[in-house]
C-alpha cells in the first residue's frame, strides 16, 4: 500500500509581535504534515511566506496532490522528490514538509539520528542567533537585554530611524556580536551609507541589504560596506548559487525556501565550492521544522536557528538552545517529538 499523507493546520502564536522591514507578523500559520509507516509516523511542518507566493492555503490546496507520487516505500525520496518537481514548480515550503517526514520516517526505520546517518559531527554546530525584531529603539533595547543568554543577536533593519535602533541595542548589550538583516528594505547607496554610519558598533555581518533580484546591488553594498554581505531572499534555488558567487560573501539557507533537506545539502555543497558561507535560517516554525534543519548544522558556519524560541507554547520538542549554543537530539528520526 502507498503511503498516506495526512495534513493539519498548525498555529503557532508569536510571544510578541515580529516586525520586519516588509510587515508584521503575529501568528505563523504553518502547516503539519504526517506520513504513516506501520506503526511509525514521520512528521514534517511546511512555514509558507507570502513573499515566496504560498500560503497556508496554497500548501493545503497541493499537499493531497503531492501525496499522490508517495509509492510504499519511505526510502524511495530521490523518486519523491522528481514526481513532487513533475507535478509542479514551486511550492518549495509544501515539498518541504512532504520530504522532511519522509527523512524523518527513514531515520526512525534506521533507528538512528538523520545526522548521525551522515556521519555528522553533533559537537561541530555553530552557536544561533537571536532575533530582534524591529520596534522602538527603547524596546528593542528592552528585548535585547531579556535575551542575555544569547551571545549573538540579529537585529532587523531596513526602515527609517533604524541607525538609532541598533544604537539602542548596542548600548543594552556592549558585549554581544550583532548581526543585521535588512530583509531587503535599502536601496543599495542608501544601504553602504548606513553600514558605514554602524560599522563603528560592530557589526558582523548583514543580511539582504537590498531587494532579492538586485544581484548587482548587492555587488555593490559588499564592495563599499565594510562587513561581510549575506544574501537570503536572494537566494532560494541552486541555480541561485553561481549568480551570487563574487557579489556576496556568504548565503542563508532555510527548508522553506528550497524544499527540504536534499535541495538544502545540494546549495550548502555549491555555496562552499562558491567560496560562500552558509548561514541556516529558518521561518517561524516550530520545534518541528527547526530540529529537522537543525540535522544540517554541523556542515553550516553560522546558525539562526530560533524561529522556535520567538512562540508561545511550541506544540514539539527537539534541538535544545542554551546560551545560543545547538544540542541536536540523539533519537532516532529529525529530532523532534510532539510535546503532548
Ligand atoms: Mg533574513
Amino acid at each position: 500500500m502507498n503511503l498516506q499523507l495526512t495534513a493539519s493546520p498548525l498555529d503557532l502564536r508569536l510571544r510578541d509581535s515580529f516586525r520586519i522591514a516588509r510587515g508584521t507578523q503575529t501568528v505563523a500559520e504553518n502547516v503539519l504534515v504526517e506520513i504513516r509507516y506501520g506503526d511509525r509516523t514521520g512528521r514534517g511542518e511546511a512555514a509558507p511566506s507570502p513573499f515566496y507566493g504560498e500560503s497556508r492555503a496554497t500548501v493545503l490546496a497541493i499537499l493531497p496532490r503531492l501525496a499522490e507520487v508517495l509509492g510504499p516505500d519511505p526510502f524511495a525520496i530521490q523518486a519523491a522528490w522528481r514526481g513532487m518537481a513533475r507535478m509542479i514548480g514551486g511550492n518549495f515550503a509544501a515539498k518541504a514538509a512532504v520530504e522532511t517526514a519522509l527523512f524523518d520516517l527513514v531515520a526512525q526505520l534506521a533507528d538512528q539520528p538523520h545526522w548521525r546517518l551522515w556521519g555528522l559531527d553533533a559537537a561541530a554546530c555553530p552557536p544561533t542567533s537571536f532575533t530582534i525584531g524591529l520596534d522602538t529603539p527603547e524596546r528593542m533595547a528592552e528585548k535585547a537585554r531579556a535575551a542575555t543568554e544569547f551571545p549573538i543577536l540579529k537585529v532587523k533593519v531596513g526602515v527609517a530611524d533604524d541607525v538609532a535602533r541598533v544604537r539602542a541595542v548596542r548600548a543594552a548589550r556592549p558585549e554581544a556580536m550583532l548581526r543585521l538583516d535588512a530583509n531587503g528594505g535599502w536601496n543599495p547607496k542608501e544601504a553602504v551609507r548606513r553600514l558605514n554610519e554602524l560599522a563603528p558598533l560592530g557589526i558582523e555581518l548583514i543580511e539582504q541589504p537590498v531587494e532579492a533580484t538586485d544581484y548587482d546591488g548587492l555587488r555593490f553594498v559588499r564592495e563599499h560596506a565594510p562587513m561581510p554581505v549575506f544574501a537570503d531572499e536572494s537566494c532560494v534555488r541552486l541555480e541561485d548559487v553561481p549568480r551570487l558567487a563574487g557579489r556576496v560573501d556568504g548565503i542563508v539557507v532555510k527548508l522553506a525556501k528550497c524544499g527540504g533537506l536534499r535541495p538544502a545539502r545540494a546549495i550548502m555543497s555549491a555555496a562552499h565550492a562558491h567560496d560562500l558561507r552558509c548561514m541556516l535560517g529558518c521561518m517561524i516554525e516550530s520545534s518541528l521544522g527547526i530540529s529537522a534543519l537543525a540535522n544540517l548544522a554541523p556542515n553550516a558556519d553560522l546558525c539562526d536557528l530560533d524561529g522556535h524560541l520567538l512562540i508561545d507554547d511550541d506544540p514539539f520538542v527537539g534541538v535544545t538552545v542554551e546560551q545560543g549554543r545547538l544540542t541536536l537530539s540523539d533519537q532516532p528520526g529529525l529530532g523532534a517529538k510532539p510535546r503532548r
